[in-house]
């Protein structure tokens, strides 16, 4: 028997910032030879239901999931949960809390853009999300290009979203600690993800996975699209060097 499958333990509906129906991913991945599947969304478990009743349609086992935001040491990191209760209080209580400050970010973002003379940022992103507990900086870029003021997702974060631009605002999500403890505590794996990403000096790199396993994280995301070949290697070998599932 091949011990290995194929799994894809990280993807987003329009429950968060996606752009496919939960069912329409379950049957995209089927389709693409998926044998093991979790749908992520951002600091959201209200696809899981049906993303869970759509894989099992089709025959495709279905692990439960989510993508927490995290702030360390300064920079938003994404904890990914796999397998946990979603009906688990904490857990929801703490996503809950997480979510309230996207619209107070996103109605400053909107500020700062209308200071450049863009207006109607909030209302503009809020078209692609609906609910403002949800809305994120990918939002106000499907906005900003369809409205014509950018030609592509990259130019919007380049030019306006990111630090320094005037639609950016930081945000203070919650500590590494809480986020693991949350999906832990409901019985899940807690899971940095993409940790290529998040443009660490090695020093803070080395500080975030060493917490993470002090707080009871169990696994790495390895190979994922934000990653190369040389960082498949590369996070490899701090699975093996901190013990942890990759
Ligand atoms: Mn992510």
């Amino acid at each position: 028997m091949n011990p290995l499958i194929n799994a894809d333990l990280h993807c987003h509906s329009t429950v968060s910032d996606g752009t496919l129906e939960p069912e329409a991913l379950a049957a995209r991945a089927k389709a693409n030879g998926v044998e093991l599947w979790s749908l992520t969304d951002h600091d959201e478990l209200g696809g899981q239901a049906r993303a869970m009743a759509a894989a099992h349609a089709v025959g495709l086992p279905y692990l439960t999931g989510v993508e927490v935001s995290v702030t360390f040491a300064g920079t938003t990191v994404h904890i990914v949960g796999l397998g946990m209760d979603p009906e688990n209080a904490d857990l929801k209580d703490g996503l809950r809390t997480t979510r309230g400050g996207r619209e107070q970010r996103a109605r400053e973002m909107a500020d700062g853009l209308a200071q450049v003379g863009i207006k109607g940022a909030f209302e503009g992103a809020l078209r692609y999300v609906g609910n403002p507990d949800l809305i994120s900086r990918s939002h106000f870029a499907r906005h900003l290009v369809d409205s014509g003021v950018c030609k592509d997702v990259p130019e919007v974060f380049r030019k306006y979203l990111t630090e320094g631009k005037p639609g950016f605002v930081p945000h203070r999500w919650a500590a590494l600690g809480e986020a693991v403890r949350w999906i832990t505590g409901a019985g899940g794996v807690a899971v940095i993800a993409h940790p290529g990403r998040y443009k660490f000096t090695p020093t803070e790199e080395y500080a975030l996975f060493t917490e993470f396993c002090q707080h009871g994280g169990r696994g790495v995301e390895v190979v994922t699209g934000a990653h190369s070949q040389a960082e498949y290697a590369t996070y490899a070998d701090f699975c093996r060097e901190f013990g942890l599932a990759a």
